[in-house]
């Protein structure tokens, strides 16, 4: 009997970044600590289901060409927060009335706080993206401490 052996593929797709996905504070709930609540805000468009769908025939279209047989098709397209490369929310600027952190990660309103997770940028295209944070997590770190040899932090 002849051996089965089957090949897998999936996609990393960018997903734009656009005003309709944001986070927010409420204006009047709050939680135990006082604290508002956070409202997150984030759907996929059309967009997102056109890459899925050309995903999908270029890549049938590659195993048709080099012989494979039994080509199977699917989605399995996650709710946003249950996939793997969530980006976003407390992103970067120069405009403090647009961003939250200044190019150092640093905010705009409070010095004192640094913002390196995933938070501070709103995609990190297809790419895998935490050596990303840890590269800017020492860069902000560098320019924090010659902040503070400046008497400037
Ligand atoms: C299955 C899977 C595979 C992945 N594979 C890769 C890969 O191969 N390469 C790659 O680069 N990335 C990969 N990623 C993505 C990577 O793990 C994330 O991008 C990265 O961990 C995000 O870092 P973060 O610091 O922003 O958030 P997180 O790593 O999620 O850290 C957030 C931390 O905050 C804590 N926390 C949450 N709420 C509170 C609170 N209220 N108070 C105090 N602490 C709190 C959480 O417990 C957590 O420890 C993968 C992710 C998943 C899920």
């Amino acid at each position: 009997m002849a051996d089965h052996w089957s090949v897998g593929s999936q996609m990393m797709g960018e997903t734009i970044p656009k005003e309709s996905n944001f986070v927010a504070l409420d204006a009047s709930e709050k939680d135990q600590w006082g604290v508002p609540l956070v409202h997150i805000n984030v759907d996929y468009d059309e967009n997102d289901a056109k890459m899925e769908q050309d995903f999908i025939e270029q890549y049938t279209d590659m195993f048709e060409k080099a012989g494979f047989i039994d080509i199977q098709a699917q989605t399995n397209t996650r709710a946003p927060g249950n996939d793997i490369h969530e980006m976003g929310g407390v992103r970067m600027g120069k405009d403090a009335k647009t961003s939250i952190l200044n190019g150092w990660n640093q905010m705009h309103a409070v010095p004192n706080v640094f913002v390196t997770d995933g938070s501070c940028m709103t995609s990190v295209s297809t790419q895998n993206p935490s050596i990303t944070f840890m590269a800017m997590s020492a860069r902000a770190a560098n320019y924090a401490i010659e902040q503070m040899k400046k008497g400037e932090l």
